[in-house]
């Protein structure tokens, strides 16, 4: 995939997450943290800024170094993927999150790269 696909998907897992954490995780100890983006070895002009608890930021990372190792150009829906790559706990995790987030936002566009 692009590097601009790779930074869009990036950051629109994370805004999902962090919503979800917002709304879930309300009085969960939270750091606030910068994540650099890397993408085939290649350090972006693109950092994401996030404020989870320790649950929902390995949920971020695991997600975020999923997409990183997408081997595909034009990456498929996950749930078409020939070889899906998320283990099955954490994917449930993951489509819980995608679902919440895109019933806040209304967004079912967003939610369909992920879920559908
Ligand atoms: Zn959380």
């Amino acid at each position: 995939m692009t590097k601009e696909k790779f930074i869009i998907d990036s950051s629109t897992v994370l805004k999902f997450i962090q919503i979800y954490c917002d709304d879930k995780h309300k009085d969960a100890t939270k750091l606030y943290e910068t994540l650099q983006l890397n993408y085939l070895n290649e350090n972006l002009d693109e950092k994401l800024e996030y404020h989870l608890c320790s649950t929902c930021k390995e949920t971020f990372v695991y997600s975020y170094q999923r997409l990183k190792e997408c081997p595909h150009d034009e990456k498929p829906r996950c749930r078409k993927c020939p070889n899906p790559c998320y283990e099955k706990t954490q994917w449930k995790k993951l489509a819980t999150i995608m679902r919440y987030g895109g019933i806040q936002l209304g967004l079912n566009k967003i939610k369909k790269i992920f879920i559908k």
